[in-house]
């Protein structure tokens, strides 16, 4: 006890030196207070300023083929959430399950990927696979049948989940809620790509960037800015090196090869496990619901 007070009064006395030297910070009352003590109180393992999630979603070749690869080289851990009825699960299960007993994470991504078809962009959602013609009831059922199956492929009964394209309106309303007792944590909807603080991440809504064809330059800026506030990002990629919404094996090397090179700083593990350690911390507490 004596020694989480020390530790937490020097880290008052370094957010404070630090609050001081920014022009931009306004004491604005009791509230704002709460929240940067809710804020010092939140500390990530070994002291590092920030944490970095590397998933990628929907079961893609390129994955296997070059993301897998490159991680392992790197030992680092990724996530991978998988669209089940993709055809490289079925086509190539040894390889998602090796992935798994090496230490990645196998995440639920649905059944079938049902997204809104409505809006710009969105020609390619089938009519069968349209989230807006879809029931609140379908999708709890197929996403809990989704996580069956993933535990038939790696044994494991701690899960996260990505909603397709971060979509969560159902017919009948949001889906998600009633998954929130099967799930560690979710990605969803739309926000900030690095929170402002630990104690606005709702872990059953955890925002997320999606970067597509950006640099390698721009994807460590993205990891610097998380560890500037202290925070997290949760990068949710696609293809890498080939498939849809890809970034290039480049990019992605000259990312990993930063991320190893700072591990101290920067603690890259996967979605699950840094979910489990925000919950456990006094910030990351669902709100009662
Ligand atoms: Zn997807």
């Amino acid at each position: 006890m004596h020694h989480f007070l020390a530790r937490l009064a020097s880290r008052v006395t370094l957010r404070a030196g630090m609050l001081a030297a920014s022009a931009a910070f306004v004491m604005t009352g009791p509230a704002q207070a709460a929240a940067q003590l809710a804020d010092t109180a939140f500390a990530w393992p070994g002291g590092a300023r920030a944490a970095v999630s590397l998933a990628y979603d929907d079961a893609l070749d390129s994955q296997l083929d070059n993301a897998i690869p490159a991680l392992d080289r790197h030992g680092i851990k990724g996530t991978f959430y998988l669209q089940l009825s993709s055809p490289p699960v079925a086509a190539r299960m040894q390889d998602w399950r090796a992935a798994a007993a090496n230490g990645h994470e196998l995440g639920n991504h649905s059944l079938f990927h049902q997204c809104s078809g409505a809006g710009p962009g969105r020609d390619w959602v089938e009519p069968h696979r349209d989230l807006d013609t879809t029931t609140r009831e379908q999708m709890r059922d197929q996403v809990l049948l989704g996580n069956t199956m993933l535990a038939a492929i790696d044994g494991r009964h701690e899960r996260t989940y990505t909603a397709p394209c971060f979509d969560v309106k159902a017919v009948g309303g949001d889906y998600l809620p009633p998954l929130h007792a099967h799930f560690v944590a979710i990605k969803a909807g739309n926000g900030p790509a690095i929170p402002a603080s630990m104690a606005a991440v709702d872990p059953f809504r955890v925002t997320s960037h999606a970067p597509v064809g950006a640099s390698g330059a721009e994807l460590i800026a993205q990891v610097k800015q998380a560890g500037e506030r202290g925070t997290m990002i949760a990068f949710t990629f696609h293809g890498i090196g080939g498939d849809h919404l890809s970034v290039s094996s480049q990019a992605h090397e000259e990312l990993l090869r930063f991320l190893a090179a700072h591990r101290e700083q920067y603690w890259t593990d996967t979605f699950l496990n840094i979910m489990k350690h925000v919950r456990q911390q006094p910030a990351g507490k669902p709100a009662a619901r």
